[in-house]
């Protein structure tokens, strides 16, 4: 397919002095450039100002606005609209060359800037370096992937042959897709779905969370830089009443791709299911939520491999990703043991700074802390408390930082088995044996990820056959999924099952056109 063979983005060493020196120096240039200025929205190419400005703190101390965003108004919703439809009559025919020829280019313009874009990402949403990195490493992968699948798609698919006529399978792009992405993996997420989008031919509104909009826009910018038509991407920040509903319901939007919370995923896909007057198709939606997933340890599995691999996927970024181990299901026989080891773990970690490479740093918000201390505070009635519970002593620092924390016997009725936490709260449920462990695992709305421990290739079978999730894993954590092996994405409640970095993910943004010819 043209290209060399793919390898995924060596993260960096912050073990060694020279990169810890040189990602404190991002810190300092990121803030000597980028803190206390405004960015603008783009539309139809150009830097926009909106009705006003909305700040974006950071969360490790929210005293510090770092960089303040536009608030778009209705009006440039329409002209963004209008303008990703012109330039999609392009885009669309654009060569598939071309499209990947721009993302190796932004895959190298990238990998030149990642410890400044790390510290973007960490003033934002708090993430220590390692996270950042991982995520940073993760968009220069996606340029990558999605280069090549651009190529690849392009090419169509054999059909069985018709003696006398000459018949073709080809992909065509759909037009105008919304892609709206969540704060926690800013930069990966909007840009996997805004690729998906391109990489197929079609144009994007880009709708970053609120809380993290510079690390998309650091993205859309080296795009542009790369040599992407400006059209091809409006990126438009602001608030829910104009860009929640509005784009949504749009009629000149072909597609929403979002990713996020179930509630608000839901809600997409309940109103994009109603065709607007003007509008001439029936929107698609890909919808990629939550997760409550479960690790399952076997009285035969390596506790001490599953119990590192527990403490990072339960407590890494703090817990909040939808990946996150956020429910150990372990038998009974073993149960005490590895609760041991993942508390022994869990308590050496050190609440902090995520600019200092702190192991936990805060939540989102403060007012997610207070929700996450509302089901500590509940589950404290029907589970055992093994671990934390309690809000870390910052000093004069104003964030939602919250300790490690464990439940043990928690029923499988509790919310603390069943909700959605997103934050460092960890649910210990013991099982008669396996089977039942595969069953509690099972038991679940959601279906995003799952890990599974064990030595037996019987069991192992078994899990594989049984466990309900988009994602599993064999003896490793449940977190970490590398795009372009990976392919990302849940069942049930989880989602549409999207699958991004995966090889099905473009024909999502893609129709189907069949073309017969008699000669
Ligand atoms: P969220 O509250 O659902 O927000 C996601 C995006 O939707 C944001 O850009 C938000 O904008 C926007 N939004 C809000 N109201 C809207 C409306 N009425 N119509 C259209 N868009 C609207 O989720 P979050 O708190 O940012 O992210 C955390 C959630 O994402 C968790 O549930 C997590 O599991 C899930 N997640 C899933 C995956 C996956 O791949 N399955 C990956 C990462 C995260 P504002 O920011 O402006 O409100």
């Amino acid at each position: 397919e043209g290209f060399l063979p793919f390898e995924h983005e060596p993260y960096f060493n912050f073990r060694d002095e020279a990169t810890v020196q040189a990602q404190r120096a991002a810190f300092q240039q990121v803030r000597e450039q980028y803190v206390g200025r405004t960015f603008p929205l783009i539309v139809n190419g150009q830097p926009a100002q909106g009705s006003g400005t909305f700040e974006v703190r950071n969360p490790a101390d929210t005293r510090e606005v770092v960089w303040q965003f536009q608030n778009a108004t209705p009006e440039q919703l329409q002209q963004a609209v209008q303008a990703a439809q012109r330039a999609f009559e392009d885009w669309r025919f654009s060569d598939p060359f071309q499209r990947a020829s721009i993302f190796k280019r932004a895959a190298e313009l990238l990998r030149a800037r990642r410890l400044e874009l790390n510290a973007v990402m960490t003033l934002e949403n708090g993430k220590n370096w390692p996270e950042a990195d991982g995520e940073v490493a993760e968009s220069v992968d996606h340029f990558e992937v999605f280069a090549r699948e651009a190529l690849r798609w392009a090419q169509g698919k054999p059909v069985y042959p018709m003696p006398d006529e000459h018949v073709t399978t080809v992909y065509e792009p759909l037009g105008v897709v919304a892609c709206i992405s969540p704060w926690n993996f800013p930069s990966a997420i909007p840009l996997g779905m805004a690729l998906g989008a391109i990489a197929a031919g079609n144009t994007v509104i880009w709708k970053p969370a609120r809380e993290t909009p510079l690390s998309s826009y650091l993205m859309v910018e080296l795009l542009f830089e790369a040599g992407l038509p400006r059209g091809v991407i409006q990126f438009l920040t602001g608030t829910d009443d104009v860009l929640g509903d509005p784009l949504v319901d749009h009629p000149g939007v072909r597609m929403i791709a979002f990713t996020g919370s179930k509630e608000i995923g839901c809600r997409i896909y309940e109103r994009a299911a109603k065709v607007q007057p003007g509008q001439r198709w029936l929107k698609r939606v890909m919808a990629e939520m939550g997760g409550k997933d479960p690790t399952v340890v076997c009285a035969d599995g390596d506790l001490d491999a599953a119990a590192q691999g527990i403490v990072q996927a339960a407590f890494g970024y703090a817990g909040q990703k939808c990946s996150a181990c956020s429910r150990v299901i372990v038998e009974e026989s073993v149960h005490d043991a590895l609760l041991e080891k993942v508390t022994a773990l869990a308590r050496q970690l050190k609440v902090g700074l995520p600019e200092d490479n702190a192991d936990l740093g805060p939540v989102i918000h403060t007012g997610s802390a207070q929700r996450i201390m509302g089901f500590v505070e509940r589950g404290q009635q029907s589970a055992r408390l093994v671990l934390g519970g309690e809000v870390p002593d910052m000093g004069e620092r104003q964030g939602g930082y919250v300790a490690p924390t464990i439940f043990a016997d928690v029923p499988p009725s509790d919310p603390l088995f069943q909700e959605e936490i997103f934050g460092p709260v960890l649910a210990f449920t013991k099982a008669r044996d396996w089977q039942h462990a595969i069953e509690l695992a099972n038991d679940s709305e959601y279906g995003l990820t799952a890990a599974f421990y064990s030595r037996d290739p019987r069991k192992i079978e078994e899990a594989r056959r049984r466990i309900h999730v988009g994602n599993l894993y064999i003896n490793r954590k449940c977190t970490g999924a590398l795009s372009g092996t990976h392919a990302f994405g849940g069942y049930g409640m989880s989602g549409t099952n999207a699958k991004v970095g995966g090889p099905d993910y473009l024909f999502w943004f893609l129709q189907t056109k069949t073309i017969a010819q008699r000669y």
